[in-house]
């Protein structure tokens, strides 16, 4: 029988871990398919208070782990299939393993949707992106691509023209998903282009470890041409990690796990912290506050429910 067990080990989960073995609660992390989450799949991280140098995200994953082991924690693999928390001690199923647990805390993040080109996944981190906040600032003065036809795509690339020296959207379709006020205010800015429908085909260059190029091809015409840019920003949109809470715990209709007065959930003794229930903010910064939070409130609530 655990006291805690954390699910997720990006940056809320670390955090969440850190408190809680610091409280002596023996926290167990269950790293699930991304180890490390968002950050592990990041270059350079600039805008976390206290690395005035910036640090790399799967540096500071590193440390942060290592903090948490140093107070105590145990890591486990082993993505989650299953969970009952219909009553306490809560049921997890994790690879092989079935755990209980008194408190639960859920930080298994948010996936950033890819194209699924290969290219694409190998440049990760090294121009392209998922994130215009994380990484807007590299590309001063650049031509950059942002891809996606909804309010993320609009609003990364109005963002990301306060560095670029020119910004294009690229989307699959003629119609845009995004509402009518943020699609307005990207079109109003005369940094971006628009180019419709068109769809990536391949981000050149692996070989050199850096964005060069991007073959897009025109879904009407079906055209093949190349543009000279030196980012691409997949703004596609996001999924939580939330699938196996399916009407366990309750969500928003994108599957973003639904807390209130901080971190607690739908079910007491479950709480929940970073991207699996933020999908404005999805930052470093304030998926370490909200797994900082679940801690917290595991602690007080395992103090209040001694058995
Ligand atoms: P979204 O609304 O689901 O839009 C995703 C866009 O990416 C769509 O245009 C979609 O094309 C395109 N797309 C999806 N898969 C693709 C693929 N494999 N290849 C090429 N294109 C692909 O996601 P979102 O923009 O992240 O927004 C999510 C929610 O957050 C929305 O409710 C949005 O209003 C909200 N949001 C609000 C704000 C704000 O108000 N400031 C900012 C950001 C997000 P199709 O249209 O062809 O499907």
């Amino acid at each position: 029988m655990n006291k805690v067990i954390i699910i997720g080990s990006g940056c809320a989960g670390l955090t969440a871990a850190i408190y809680t073995a610091r409280a002596d609660l023996k926290p167990i992390v269950l790293d699930g398919y991304e180890p490390g989450g968002q950050l592990a799949l990041t270059t350079l991280v600039e805008n976390f208070p206290g690395f005035p140098d910036g640090i790399l995200g799967p540096e500071f994953i590193e440390r942060t782990r290592k903090q948490a082991q140093r107070f105590g924690t145990e890591f486990r693999s082993g993505a989650v299939t299953s969970v009952d928390l219909s009553q306490r001690p809560f049921q997890v199923v994790a690879g092989k393993e079935t755990y209980e647990s008194e408190a639960l805390i859920v930080a298994a993040g948010a996936s950033a949707r890819m194209l699924g080109i290969e290219s694409e996944k190998l440049l990760l981190g090294y121009g392209v992106s998922t994130c215009a906040t994380c990484d807007g600032y590299f590309f001063r003065d650049r031509e950059i691509l942002v891809v996606g036809g909804g309010d993320t795509a609009m609003e990364e690339a109005t963002f990301l023209t306060k560095f670029a020296k020119r910004v294009t959207i690229v989307h699959r379709r003629n119609e845009f998903r995004a509402t009518k006020i943020m699609l307005d205010r990207a079109r109003a800015n005369e940094k971006i282009n628009f180019m419709t429908p068109y769809a990536v085909e391949e981000v050149h260059n692996v070989g050199n470890k850096a964005v060069e190029a991007v073959q897009v091809r025109n879904l009407e015409t079906k055209q093949l041409s190349t543009l000279n840019v030196e980012g691409v920003f997949v703004a596609i949109g996001h999924d939580p990690n939330t699938k196996v809470f399916q009407g366990k715990l309750a969500m928003d209709e994108a599957g973003y796990i639904t807390t209130h007065d901080g971190p607690k959930t739908s079910v007491e003794g479950v709480f929940a912290a970073g991207d699996a229930q933020d999908h404005r903010y999805r930052q470093a910064i304030t998926a370490a506050g909200s797994g900082c939070m679940a801690a917290m409130e595991a602690e007080k609530f395992l103090t209040e429910h001694k058995s």
